[in-house]
């Protein structure tokens, strides 16, 4: 059994950046991650041929200067010279199969009457739904900026506490406002799996964790078993809260509360000449079958343009096949490659924060066990990494 003193059980950008506090203290640190390569939602498959590569996002595509506690590991792996910024492409709806401006959408009228509210109104206590639609008007929400934010975590957001949903952070000056990275976000995944001393151990699908005599006990489906002085459990709400039941009964019920969404995304990989739509940055439809399609128009190619739509689930493949081809104007024969993929985002609601204030307390004593996800402070990556960091701050305290 391979001894450690830290094992992650996960290998999304949550699990692997508290993999990289432990390794830069010193600590023997191994991350299991169930899936064959690392990244989680950071997933950006590659596509090669005839000697011209092409990747594209299945999942998180954008980055911001305010992602400080990122911008540190980037730094600190040695991948600042990676950042690429973004193309300015538009976000656009689909409105009766017809591409139009979030713009041409809103109610200008009704915008104006209710914009100043931007600058009386506090986020606390307001829900998505309560908050946006006193800020551009309940029409403009119902009929246009719902199905924007919507389309973030891949499913209605109405009852989203407001100020988990897009946070103002503070901004770092020298760095590109939004970035992505050379070869995709996978690539800061690859990057910190890379580091000296952190094994890395794909297709590890954990089905068991015990304690014997003060070390945990981990075992995958495929037979690998691990052992720990702590444990880091990076994996979806749901998924540690099965895995503590043994251990530590209260928390995998406070854990077990949390609903989640899943979403499927499907990537497809066309040649340039067989699209017209105009670059865009992304196409959100309002109740179609997909929340929205991410283009990699942000970073252009001179061969290809790929485009990830996000569905939600449940679907056939013949169903999403038909609105792939559908939207794009293509026939299947001419989409060169696809890519799919499933992630879940957490269903964050109203009382969110005292659920995360319960978990924070439930914690404070068991010094051994850390917690980190997309489910505590908020979904977005620099929320990850923020969740990562503060952990691995009560392990080392
Ligand atoms: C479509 C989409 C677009 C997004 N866009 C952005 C964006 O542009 N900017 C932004 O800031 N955020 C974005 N986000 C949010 C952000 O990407 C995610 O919240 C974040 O990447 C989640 O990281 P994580 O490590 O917490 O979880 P995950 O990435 O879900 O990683 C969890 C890992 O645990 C593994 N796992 C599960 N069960 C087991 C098990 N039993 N044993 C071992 N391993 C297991 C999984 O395979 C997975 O790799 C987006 C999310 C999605 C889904």
């Amino acid at each position: 059994m391979m001894q450690n003193d830290v094992v992650v059980v996960g290998g999304g950008i949550s699990g692997l950046t508290l993999a990289f506090y432990c390794v830069q203290a010193g600590m023997k640190t191994s991350l299991l991650e169930k899936g064959d390569s690392i990244g989680g939602s950071f997933a950006s498959p590659e596509y090669s041929a005839n000697g011209k590569k092409f990747w594209l996002e299945l999942g998180a595509h954008t980055c911001y200067s305010s992602y400080q506690n990122l911008l540190d590991i980037v730094e600190a792996c040695g991948v600042t010279d990676t950042i690429i910024p973004r193309a300015k492409v538009p976000f656009t709806l689909l409105v009766n199969d017809q591409i139009k401006s979030i713009v041409s959408q809103l109610n200008i009228v009704e915008l104006l009457l209710n914009g100043s509210n931007i600058f009386k109104l506090k986020k606390d206590g307001e829900s998505v739904k309560s908050y946006y639609s006193k800020i551009v008007g309940e029409k403009n929400y119902n009929n246009v900026i719902s199905h924007f934010f919507n389309a973030v975590p891949s499913q209605k957001t109405d009852d989203f506490p407001a100020d988990m949903m897009f946070k103002s952070r503070e901004k770092r000056k020298d760095v590109l406002k939004n970035y992505t990275f050379k070869h995709g976000l996978q690539g800061v995944a690859k990057a910190i799996a890379a580091k000296r001393n952190l094994n890395v151990f794909t297709n590890q699908d954990v089905n068991s964790i015990t304690m014997e005599n003060g070390q945990y006990i981990i075992k995958s489906a495929h037979g690998g078993e691990y052992s720990a002085k702590t444990l880091v459990m990076a994996t979806p709400s749901a998924v540690s809260s099965k895995l503590l039941q043994g251990t530590y009964a209260d928390i995998a019920r406070h854990l077990g509360q949390l609903k989640a969404a899943t979403v499927d995304s499907v990537g497809v990989i066309v040649r340039k000449e067989h699209v017209s739509i105009k670059p865009v940055a992304a196409i959100i439809s309002p109740n179609d079958i997909f929340f929205s399609i991410v283009s990699r128009d942000t970073v252009p190619d001179d061969n290809y343009r790929g485009f990830s739509f996000h569905f939600k689930p449940g679907l056939d493949d013949k169903t999403k096949r038909a609105r792939i081809t559908e939207v794009l104007g293509v026939s299947f024969a001419k989409i060169e490659h696809t890519e799919s993929r499933v992630n879940t985002v957490p269903s964050l609601r109203m009382g969110h924060h005292e659920w995360h204030e319960k978990i924070n307390a439930l914690l404070k004593g068991q010094k051994s066990l850390l917690l980190t996800g997309n489910y505590f402070g908020g979904m977005a990556i620099e929320d990850c990494v923020s969740r990562s960091k503060s952990e691995f701050e009560r392990l080392s305290k």
